[in-house]
């Protein structure tokens, strides 16, 4: 029997469905790819901003993920919103014994402003998640929250969240000013600044999810990671392309029917 390719989700809850685990698998069913759902976090949310975050127990969200993973291997693996430091160690460790790729979406803040971590959640997400990461996916506030100690240099802020192990450091600037957003792909190698996009005339609600599942719906059908990064910004750009309004906030990426 063939086995169907998957990748395991541990995201947060919008009741909205513009972000979180419902973005995640709408996307990866638009790829064809089945989606292990771990929910990290519910929300008080509307298409304009999140109003409350409550995180999910960290010992329920380990025994979920354990009696999950006895019985499922996920291809890939697609972090978004972690609802606290404690998840982080869970998550830590459980990626100890998963080898297989792992996009981060590293959320800290909404679209509409509100912060959705505690304050000592970036130094702990570099510290426990980094060496694991395969493609990480911050917007630029993102990428300067991130590494506070860069002055707010992009490169700079990337140069440390490789050196502390991230394989890919993905910047996105739909949140930087310009007639284009221009996405940066650091690696070790170097710098690729040819990701560019027309910049569209609304803004998103979802655009960060979407993004990071696309990338970890390509890894998990075996493309490399450059490969990944760039089919997912194509996927996710048709998708905004395609948005559709559900409430008088910001627009949600057309995932279905791609
Ligand atoms: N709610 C959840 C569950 C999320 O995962 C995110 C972002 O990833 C948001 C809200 C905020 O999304 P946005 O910044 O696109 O509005």
């Amino acid at each position: 029997m063939t086995r169907a390719t998957t990748v395991l989700c541990l995201s947060g809850h919008d009741p909205g469905g513009g972000a979180g685990l419902q973005a995640d698998i709408e996307t990866l069913a638009a790829h064809g790819v089945h989606g292990l759902g771990v929910i990290t976090a519910l929300t008080v949310q509307d298409t304009t901003n999140v109003r409350r975050v409550v995180a999910v127990e960290p010992a329920l969200f380990e025994e979920q993920l354990a009696v999950l993973l006895a019985d499922a291997e996920p291809d890939a693996v697609k972090l978004g919103l972690i609802g606290s430091v404690a998840q982080l160690s869970v998550i830590a460790a459980l990626l100890g014994r998963l080898a297989v790729p792992v996009v981060c979406d590293p959320v800290l803040r909404a679209g509409g402003g509100t912060a959705l971590v505690a304050d000592d959640y970036p130094a702990a997400l570099r510290r426990l998640l980094l060496p694991r990461v395969t493609v990480l996916t911050p917007n630029a506030s993102e990428a300067r929250r991130l590494v506070p100690g860069a002055g707010g240099d992009l490169e700079a802020c990337a140069d440390v969240l490789l050196a502390e192990g991230a394989g890919r450091v993905l910047v996105t600037g739909g949140d930087e000013p310009g007639e284009s957003v221009v996405n940066r792909v650091h690696a070790a190698g170097g710098v690729r600044r040819d990701c560019v996009w027309p910049r569209l005339p609304e803004t998103f609600h979802g655009a960060g999810c979407t993004l990071a599942s696309a990338i970890a719906a390509r890894l998990a059908l075996g493309a490399d990671a450059d490969a990944a990064i760039d089919a997912g910004q194509r996927w996710t750009q048709g998708a905004l392309a395609r948005a559709v309004t559900t409430g008088a906030g910001r627009r949600i990426p057309g995932r279905l029917g791609a």
